[in-house]
């Protein structure tokens, strides 16, 4: 089959693709059969998470629905791939809708947030829409997600406006997309490797640092004991507890960037879009060392994924 994928926990399984991870949650109740994907990693990944499925639930399945923790384009790049196999429901925070019907662009990456050359790159993510309005469904706040009965959706904002985690009470498994990551994604070295450090969430993408403090407050206090998020591997027991109860008391100090364009400075973002973007802080100061190695980088990334 040639994707290799790990358990998280009873009936959930992860992927690492590249750099980001994308989950699949069977699903306990009704027929027994049914199964949701988390997230869809970069752009051309569409064979890998087929292949994956078919190897758990059997050969021409198909998920009763795709759930996005955010629209970012490393976990919506394959959706559009993925819907002419699939045609299913793709669930959304309502806040997260703009972003996939080609309404509204997030705010830029702040590439002099956090240091690290995937930051220094960073300004070449897309954060331009993707169009999937005819298969996208709001997930109500309260109802949750109906193909995920016996899941909690938790609004965890700050990393984007609509970005959710999901919340299995029953053995606390919790998966967390980018409200905060097991590894340093502003480093290559640590994301490309996945080094194990729980971290806030990625300081160039991240738009409302006190709406991710918040978010990671509220998903400590979960004391969650299996963690599976969108960047690094899963962690779990006392490890994660001690790490996440650390970030989550010490949250300004630990994740929030020292300086950048959305620190103190929220953008501002409603059920259109983006409304606000403070204004830029300038340019990074690269050395022209730097600058060229992370355009070299940039170039191999960027023909590789985007
Ligand atoms: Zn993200
Ligand atoms: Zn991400």
């Amino acid at each position: 089959m040639g994707s290799k994928y790990f358990q998280v926990g009873q009936g959930v399984w992860g992927m690492r693709l590249y750099f980001v991870n994308i989950y699949m949650i069977a699903n306990r109740r009704g027929n027994g059969k049914g199964w949701v994907l988390v997230d869809t990693g970069v752009k051309g990944s569409a064979n890998k998470i087929i292949d994956m499925a078919e190897s758990l639930f059997g050969l021409g399945t198909k998920p009763t629905a795709i759930v996005l923790t955010h629209g970012h384009s490393d976990h919506s790049g394959s959706l559009k791939e993925l819907l002419r196999y699939w045609d299913v429901p793709v669930y959304v925070h309502p806040l997260e809708v703009p972003y996939l019907t080609g309404r509204s662009s997030y705010p830029p990456a702040d590439a002099t947030a956090g240091g690290g050359l995937m930051t220094l790159i960073s300004w070449m993510w897309r954060t331009s829409p993707i169009n999937v309005s005819r298969n996208l469904r709001e997930i109500d706040p309260y109802d949750g997600i109906p193909e995920l009965p016996e899941w909690k959706v938790i609004h965890t904002p700050g990393h984007t406006p609509g970005h959710i985690s999901l919340f299995f009470p029953l053995n606390t498994t919790l998966i967390a997309g980018d409200a905060f990551t097991t590894t340093r994604t502003e480093s290559a070295v640590y994301t490309l490797s996945y080094m194990k450090k729980l971290s806030g969430p990625p300081k160039y993408l991240t738009t409302d640092w006190y709406a991710a403090a918040r978010s990671v407050r509220k998903l400590a206090s979960l004391q969650p004991r299996i963690v599976a998020t969108g960047h690094g591997p899963v962690m779990r027991g006392r490890e994660l507890l001690t790490a996440l109860s650390f970030l989550a008391n010490r949250f300004e100090e630990l994740a929030v960037p020292k300086d950048g364009r959305y620190v103190g400075h929220s953008a501002v973002a409603d059920e259109n879009g983006v409304r606000y973007i403070p204004p830029s802080n300038g340019d990074p100061k690269l050395t022209a060392g730097v600058a060229f190695a992370a355009s070299v980088a940039a170039f191999l990334l960027v023909r590789r994924f985007w």
